[in-house]
């Protein structure tokens, strides 16, 4: 189980190191402090009526009390299924009906929120509030319960640990049926390639409840024994100051904060010195501008990293000794894992350098999607190989580089460009801050590329000078044939490009 993957063995053998620093106000839990809480919670948890396979839905922005709850449910046999805290009532309430969740865990300022959500869904027994509100159990009254702890038997292989949605970055989020074994695995896989241990100072800044948050901010560095500072959110200022002030050495974000890190102003003057490496996953990141971020912040490369909700989520990481990786490369395969690289048109397997679809194999690959036996079936086949829809290719020594989504390629006059790679043409250009590339139509009923394009501050780039730009460095059926500004690209809270939101723009602003 996972509670035991996780602490087993740090709570022993680092009880009295910090676990957990609040990057707000610098409160720490150690590691025994953390396995006691943890125990005492499911107790409480139990006594209150958690039983094996309830499903507890966690909504909070990130918090020491996070992975208490995580590792407690999991103690229960219960399964968490984390709800994204910006989420409105309407979200929640999908989520809850649809993993038919009967259990809230919240924090005082989303109750509202939770209260409608838990009301229109009409499936939960109780809400608690982790910091505490009237009405509402919180965990310091959980904590004071006295109970004795649950003795639950749990099947790895069978019994689900965690119900993450996906982000719904192509489509509707659809519930992610990952098992103890599935999540216990991946760690095992990740041992010694993702995270350093202890003496590691980490910055947990991306959300606990994505897949990638919860293991390479939580689950990863506790089991390894390191230290992770928790901050609720991403704000540059914050970000930094929390770098400074807890001496952090190792940060894992996604491509956006990395833009940040490489072109804000704010960061100049800062001391970043403690940083020793940063590694980048979720999203397309440029070679350039990761080359870029490392310069301004005299590290070495940047790493990266590979993976979905749907593996648990990791398959490739760059490890971090590994100074020999060529640049652009999201890492080599994880032991005990299978990939195929196959074409797009038919499904031939590839050699190196070939570019195709990413098929995976392995003991991370997911039991199916919740209630949704088809969309399981489209995406897992007979043979147990997981169709990513991720394109990409692996050179002669096996590192992977992924170039874009199948649904995301824009099909121009039969060639197929990938939008990632214009994206990170437009972010080399000092008088642009963010971009974005999506497929529209224009007047002949051709499918051409437009750039959504938000300018640095101050700069007066036009569509022509742009378009001119892009033209002078590709190929002509990668132009981009129309630029828009706009002031922000819309992305997910772990940084994706959220396409479908432009797409819609530019729907209802064609006739
Ligand atoms: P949905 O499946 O609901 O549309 P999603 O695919 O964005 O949403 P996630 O599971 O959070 O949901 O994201 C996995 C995807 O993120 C991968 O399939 C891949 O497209 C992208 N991704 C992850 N890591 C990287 C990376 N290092 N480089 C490029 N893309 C990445
Ligand atoms: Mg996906």
């Amino acid at each position: 189980p996972i509670h035991e993957a996780v602490l087993g063995h740090s709570a022993v053998a680092h009880a009295d190191r910090v676990a957990l620093v609040d990057g707000l106000n610098g409160t720490t839990v150690t590691y025994a402090g953390l396995d006691a809480r943890t125990r005492r919670l499911a107790a409480a948890l139990a006594d209150a009526g958690v039983r094996k396979g309830d499903v507890l839905a966690l909504h909070s922005p990130n918090s020491l009390a996070y992975p208490i709850v995580c590792y407690a449910a999991s103690r229960c046999g219960a399964v968490v299924t984390p709800v994204h805290p910006l989420a409105t009532a309407d979200e929640v309430a999908k989520q809850l009906r649809d993993s038919g969740a009967r259990w809230l865990v919240t924090v005082s300022m989303l109750l509202a929120t939770a209260r409608t959500a838990a009301e229109k869904c009409g499936g939960v027994t109780e809400i608690f509030v982790c910091d505490g509100a009237q009405g509402h159990r919180s965990l310091t009254d959980l904590l004071a319960t006295g109970a004795p702890e649950p003795q639950v038997t749990i099947d790895p292989a069978e019994d689900l640990a965690c119900l993450p949605y996906s982000s719904g970055t192509t489509g509707a989020p659809k519930g992610v049926m990952l098992t103890h074994r599935n999540i216990a695995t991946n760690l095992v896989q990740l041992d010694g390639v993702l995270s350093g241990g202890p003496g590691d100072r980490i910055l947990a800044v991306l959300p606990f409840f994505h897949i990638y948050g919860m293991t390479a901010l939580m689950n990863a560095p506790l089991r390894q024994g390191a230290t992770v500072v928790v901050l609720p959110r991403f704000d540059l200022d914050t970000f930094l100051t929390a770098i400074e002030t807890h001496r952090v050495n190792a940060v894992y974000v996604a491509p956006p904060i990395v833009l940040a890190l490489a072109k804000h102003p704010a960061v100049a003057g800062r001391d970043l010195s403690s940083l020793e490496y940063v590694l980048s996953a979720a999203a397309p990141l440029d070679a350039d501008l990761a080359a870029a971020c490392a310069d301004r912040l005299k590290l070495p490369p940047l790493l990266q990293a590979y993976g979905m909700t749907e593996l648990s989520p990791g398959t490739h990481v760059v490890p971090r000794d590994a100074r020999q990786a060529p640049p652009g490369t999201v890492g080599k395969l994880l032991p005990g894992t299978e990939m195929r690289i196959v074409a797009l048109d038919g499904g031939a397997d590839l050699g190196p350098d070939a570019t195709g679809e990413i098929l995976i194999r392995g003991p991370q690959v997911m039991k199916g999607y919740l209630g949704r036996p088809e969309a399981t079936d489209a995406m897992i086949d007979a043979d147990g190989w997981l169709h990513t829809g991720d394109i990409g290719y692996c050179d002669a020594d096996g590192w992977l580089h992924i170039v874009d989504r199948v649904k995301e390629l824009i099909k121009y006059k039969g060639y197929q460009v990938a939008p990632a790679d214009l994206e990170a043409l437009l972010l080399q250009h000092e008088d642009i801050a963010d971009a974005a590339v999506i497929g529209v139509t224009d007047a002949d009923g051709n499918e051409i590329p437009k750039a959504y394009v938000v300018r640095q501050p101050g700069a007066l780039l036009t569509e022509r000078e742009i378009i001119a730009y892009v033209a002078a460095r590709v190929a002509p059926y990668k132009k981009i044939r129309r630029v828009e500004f706009t002031d922000a690209v819309p992305r997910a809270a772990t940084g994706k490009i959220l396409r479908r939101e432009l797409r819609a723009r530019e729907r209802s602003s064609t006739p």
